[in-house]
């Protein structure tokens, strides 16, 4: 049974960057009904209990394609907002530490280079989808755009997704309306980077 992640924040801790109502409908409904959705379709497909990860680097083995595509989409949606909404705070460290830093400024230039090129891939994706900060095994780091709900993982790269940015007109449309680059220079205000180098620890382990 996958379960969302709980927010160690209150619904409108990130305010005025996340208003408390986008918190709420994002998180309680579509994040919600997205981990419903999953539940019956892993159970459908006789693929439940699996490790998240696992199951969306291997859904070439679902042979139903419709089962299929609905576990690529509604997996997604589920891994890639635990992932968005576990990496940001409303007491977020502003810059990441230790070998992350060292590692996004051999492959960047630095933290801002990092930044504006997540701005330009989060502003280039058309329509909804996600932005990625992604690392592979080796501690590698990449960026990269995804339409919809694939993610990395679901891509097939074999990169483990560490930083999301939701592009998805639900993230920002009730507060910032079309303005998607006004939501995206915010964003970056409440990374919770401590989170996003645990995860890098993980992936790197
Ligand atoms: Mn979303």
């Amino acid at each position: 049974m996958y379960k969302q992640v709980e927010l160690n924040y209150s619904s409108d801790a990130l305010e005025p960057v996340i208003d408390q109502l986008t918190v709420e409908t994002h998180y309680g409904k579509h994040h919600a009904t997205y981990t419903k959705t999953l539940n019956e379709l892993v159970q459908k497909a006789g693929v439940a209990d699996m490790d998240i990860e696992e199951l969306l680097g291997t859904l070439d083995k679902i042979g139903d394609e419709t089962l299929r595509q609905a576990i690529r989409n509604n997996g997604g949606g589920y891994y890639n907002h635990n992932l968005y909404f576990s990496t940001i705070s409303g007491t977020a460290s502003h810059a990441p530490t230790g070998i992350l830093a060292e590692k996004i400024d051999k492959t960047f230039g630095s933290l801002e280079d990092l930044k504006k090129e997540l701005t330009a891939l989060a502003l280039g994706q058309f329509g909804s989808g996600w932005a990625w900060l992604s690392a592979d095994k080796d501690g590698n780091l990449f960026t990269s755009k995804s339409p919809n709900q694939d993610n990395p993982i679901s891509e097939g790269t074999g990169r483990i997704p560490i930083l999301a940015i939701d592009v998805w007109e639900h993230a920002y449309y009730l507060k910032y309306k079309n303005l998607r680059p006004e939501y995206v220079k915010n964003l970056f205000e409440i990374i919770d980077w401590k989170a996003v180098e645990k995860i890098y620890q993980r992936v790197t382990g």
